[in-house]
């Protein structure tokens, strides 16, 4: 399909790859490993390839599908994606389809048809589909240019998205010996890469495994007060125009908080597995395809959601591990344009996991995999540091200080914690260890209410010791505190707060304890320092085109049932609004602009751009 004319029939591999990037993508450059993955596969050989969300992994199947005889076969378990990616394809030129279990028998006849004819630079395959006698004889009797295994984490049964389909799929490597596999993931742990290579029997495949650094997103933890409003203030002063994911823990939560902003005029919609199958697909399909929604989510949202223009991503709930909390941040900013993660985070977070935990049917190994694992997110809570240093280590990778994050941006302020810890652990003491951490900071502040006389608790020494600071304040300290370790949440018992072994040197004045300044959650601002390594500001001129873009978009958008997305990347269309090309010559040169595209919208935009010259002159 690909037009190889105007170049030299000798010209080297490079150049017959940067060709395709260029004329069908619209590229002028691999990026990361992206250019030796792809004369890696192209010339025959398998891989393993690990890049982080919005690293660029869908080129790496793409460009050696189209440099190769035949058809690209791409096994994915993501079939609500499946119509997209084609579309996306068919958009820039190329010929792709996909057989799966949403389509009829003629759609499936017609699609193995061409398929045989040689009429396909890519098929999608879901797994079980791929594993029936039926499509393996299918692609025996065709052409297959390569495999690519798309989310191979799914072989995993460590990982979190386990597919037992997947494990099929080491026939691949028996059918077909011939046709190089490359398999991809963003899960970075060296326990899945094992996994992976073993099942599927990629031992003799290179590895390509890129950073994990996301550096356009800007990650920020905030103490939480009123979580929902402050994701309201948050939204409205940093993304009142902008698509977004907010993830909570419960679907009772996801509900209401999407009534709230709903109520507070923003456009949210609701997505859980509780929710029927039509609302639920009718609502992602909407989140995909227009403009500034908003999803509020449990985390079963979101898994192959490849809408590259999602600027910001919310917890509301602390998430049970690094490894989801990356997984979901980095839904965010995949266009590289700045983007932002968002968590508000407390006390009753740590209380709530750590119960979650105990209350757990898992047995005891199992649970102890788990509290090592929110272990390790409360600390990234936790961090006086760099937070992304903190995450990148977490995944095997060092980093320096980033500067576009909040310990970064405003540093937190640390002290020595130690009198306050000791006031706190007496208090747990001497009140028995059998009260929940209300009543324990009650008694800290020497708060005389009902329960606290009812008990005499007013009348032990500790009663004010703490009548200094605030609740909040010690809810800060004690959340802090628990996340060492130094506390634990009895989930049996009233969630009465214990002493643990780790508290005895503490309250004996061995060890001090260092913690951070509780800081009032202050209303969030727009942050004068947006990110500065992407170019974003528009003057009002440039702005005004960028929004006729926008405009045309939509409704060329519709007109062709497609996402916006498709059409143009706004990463497109802010390089247009720079640039106003006065020419289709001019325009090929804007990152994003094939020749497909070229041709279909080529003489519209022109034309778009040289009406508004019209105007602004006369
Ligand atoms: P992943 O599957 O790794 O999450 P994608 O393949 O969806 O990532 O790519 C993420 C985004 O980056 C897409 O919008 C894609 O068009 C863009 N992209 C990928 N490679 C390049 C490149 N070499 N130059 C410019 N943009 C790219
Ligand atoms: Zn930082």
């Amino acid at each position: 399909m690909v037009d190889f004319d105007s170049l030299p029939a000798d010209a080297p591999p490079q150049e017959r790859a940067l060709h395709v990037l260029e004329t069908v993508f619209g590229y002028s450059s691999f990026r990361g490993h992206q250019g030796e993955i792809v004369q890696h596969v192209a010339g025959g050989g398998d891989a393993l390839v690990l890049m982080p969300t919005g690293g660029g992994k869908s080129l790496c199947y793409q460009v050696p599908a189209l440099l190769r005889q035949g058809t690209g076969v791409v096994i994915s378990p993501l079939i609500a994606l499946m119509q997209d990616q084609v579309d996306a394809l068919d958009e820039v030129g190329v010929r792709a389809a996909f057989l799966n279990s949403t389509q009829s028998f003629d759609e499936a006849m017609q699609i193995e048809r061409r398929l045989r004819q040689g009429d396909l630079d890519l098929l999608y395959v879901a797994p079980e589909r791929l594993m029936t006698p039926r499509c393996l004889d299918l692609l025996e009797s065709a052409r297959i240019s390569l495999f690519a295994i798309d989310e191979a984490h799914c072989v995993s049964q460590w990982g979190h998205d386990f597919r037992p389909e997947y494990i099929k799929l080491s026939v691949l490597h028996e059918r077909f010996p011939q046709v190089p596999r490359i398999a991809l993931t963003a899960t970075a742990d060296q326990q899945t890469r094992e996994e992976i290579i073993h099942r599927l029997q990629l031992e003799d495949a290179r590895q390509f495994v890129s950073s994990f650094d996301r550096p356009n997103i800007r990650y920020q933890i905030v103490e939480k007060a009123n979580g929902r409003k402050q994701l309201l203030d948050f939204i409205k002063s940093e993304h009142p125009e902008d698509a977004g994911i907010v993830y909570c823990l419960s679907r009772k939560k996801v509900e209401e908080t999407a009534d709230f902003l709903r109520s507070e005029g923003i456009n949210a919609l609701a997505y859980h597995a509780g929710m029927d199958y039509a609302q639920r697909t009718a609502n992602q399909a909407r989140f995909l395809r227009e403009d500034k929604i908003v999803m509020v989510a449990t985390i079963a949202f979101g898994m192959g959601i490849d809408k590259p223009d999602v600027r910001f991503v919310c917890h509301l709930d602390l998430p049970k591990s690094v490894e989801g909390y990356y997984q979901e941040t980095g839904r965010a900013g995949r266009d590289g344009l700045p983007a932002d993660a968002w968590m508000a985070y407390g006390l009753q977070d740590v209380v709530q996991q750590r119960r979650m935990i105990d209350e757990s049917d898992a047995d005891e190994t199992f649970k102890r995999v788990l509290g090592t694992k929110l272990n390790a997110m409360l600390a990234l809570c936790e961090t006086l540091h760099c937070r992304r240093v903190h995450l990148l280590d977490y995944f095997g990778e060092k980093s320096a200080p980033c500067g576009n994050c909040d310990t970064c941006l405003t540093p937190p302020v640390s002290f020595d914690a130690t009198v306050e810890v000791q006031k706190l652990l007496s208090t747990v003491y001497r009140v028995e260890q059998r009260f929940a951490p209300g009543h324990v900071i009650e008694v800290l502040r020497g708060i005389d209410g009902e329960r606290v006389k009812q008990w005499r608790h007013d009348q032990l020494s500790v009663f004010g010791v703490g009548s200094d600071r605030g609740e909040a304040e010690w809810r800060a300290i004690l959340r802090q505190v628990i996340a060492l370790g130094l506390l634990t949440v009895d989930a049996d018992n009233y969630s009465a707060l214990k002493l643990t072994e780790a508290a005895r040197p503490v309250l004996r004045g061995e060890q001090a304890v260092q913690l951070r300044r509780y800081q009032k959650p202050e209303k969030a601002k727009r942050s004068s320092q947006r990110s500065s390594f992407v170019e974003t500001d528009l003057s009002t001129e440039e702005q005004a085109l960028f929004e006729k873009l926008r405009w045309w978009r939509v409704e060329t958008a519709r007109a062709h049932n497609v996402p916006a997305y498709v059409i143009f990347h706004d990463a497109t269309m802010r390089e247009i609004a720079k640039a106003r090309p006065q020419s289709l010559d001019d325009l090929r040169h804007v990152t994003g602009v094939g020749e497909k595209k070229l041709e279909t919208y080529g003489a519209q935009i022109i034309a778009l751009i040289a009406e508004m010259q019209a105007a602004q002159s006369s």
